[in-house]
């Protein structure tokens, strides 16, 4: 049971949602009288000392903003048992008894050896447009993510269509391909490249140049960042094909924006849940969604193991393409 203060942070790369997560779990915890700080910068604050502590107005005027107030930081330093040594001594001089983790699989593996090293109470939030946390279905910001793509597809339709082109979309995921089949087939791509299948580029450029000759006016492929270098892609299918070919990077325009409701929501549900299970003194747990209902998966394990695409994705993009 913590009786004083808890802390919160976010970690590793920005998702829009993080801002309802930590309003969240600052106003909640603040409701059953317990202090909150907020850590900036991930890590690279803890250890820098970047901490402060908030009140109710610290997260006013947030639920509607990407990106993350409290700022977010890769940092070296704390892969190493002293770099975790300093940020822990800098929560401890504080009267900080338990932390809040918001972030991807990296983030939430640096937590659970705080765990393990300080016996610190851990409760992590899956932060991340990937949606590559296993045991959860949701990761906070992977849905705005998705509909700032599928709003770009959209757009990249009208043109590709209108020049009677082949139009390649690089999306982010380097080890995921979630957003990149999720956006393939909500934005009714062709074609969707992820890293965890195998493609055949012979077979795809023969298909695309018969579908050509039938008269079809234009092709979307999506191709997850990880899954092959989209520029160079669009070069060979130009070449195999002899269609027009364009390649566009959406790159970080794909982490901003306001985010849509179901991140706000869920984000916010999360955050509550998170504030009053650490208080009460729950530890090592993650929580996060299955079928529409949140639950809570054990941290170690949500960290030791990799959440796969679902097959069932992989099928339907090809079936509807
Ligand atoms: P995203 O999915 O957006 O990339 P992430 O949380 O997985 O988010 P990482 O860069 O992997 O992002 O991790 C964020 C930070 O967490 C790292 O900069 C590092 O400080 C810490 N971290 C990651 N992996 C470990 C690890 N194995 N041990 C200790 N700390 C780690």
């Amino acid at each position: 049971m913590i009786k004083k203060a808890i802390a919160v942070m976010t970690s590793g790369g920005d998702a829009p949602g993080m801002n309802a997560a930590a309003r969240a779990v600052v106003r909640t915890a603040l409701h059953e009288g317990v202090d909150v700080y907020g850590i900036h910068n991930g890590y690279k604050g803890m250890i820098g000392d970047d901490i402060e502590q908030l009140n109710s107005r610290s997260v006013s005027d947030l639920i509607q903003r990407g990106g993350t107030f409290l700022g977010t930081a890769r940092s070296k330093e704390f892969k190493t048992p002293e770099g975790r040594k300093k940020g822990f001594e800098n929560l401890q001089k504080r009267g900080i008894e338990g932390l809040v983790i918001i972030g991807g699989d990296g983030s939430l593996t640096g937590g659970s050896l705080m765990s393990k090293e300080f016996g610190i109470p851990i409760v992590g939030l899956p932060g991340t447009i990937d949606n590559d946390v296993w045991g959860t279905d949701y990761t906070i910001g992977a849905d705005t993510a998705a509909n700032t793509i599928v709003e770009a597809i959209n757009k990249l339709r009208d043109t590709a269509s209108a020049h009677r082109r082949i139009m390649i979309v690089e999306v982010m995921g380097h080890k995921s391909g979630w957003l990149a089949m999720t956006t393939g087939i909500a934005g009714g791509a062709e074609y969707v490249l992820v890293p965890e299948v195998k493609f055949d580029l012979d077979d795809m450029c023969h298909e695309l140049k018969d579908a050509y000759e039938r008269g079809k006016r234009y092709s979307i492929i999506v191709v997850a960042e990880g899954a092959c270098d989209a520029i160079g892609l669009g070069t060979v299918v130009e070449e195999k094909t002899g269609i027009d070919t364009r390649v566009s990077v959406l790159g970080h325009i794909q982490r901003g924006g306001s985010p849509t409701v179901e991140d706000r929501m869920k984000a916010s549900m999360l955050g509550e849940k998170a504030a009053l299970a650490i208080i009460s003194g729950v530890t090592n747990v993650v929580f996060g969604f299955d079928a529409g209902k949140v639950v809570s998966i054990n941290l170690f394990e949500a960290v030791n193991n990799k959440k796969t695409l679902d097959p069932e994705l992989v099928r339907l993009a090809r079936m509807l393409a």
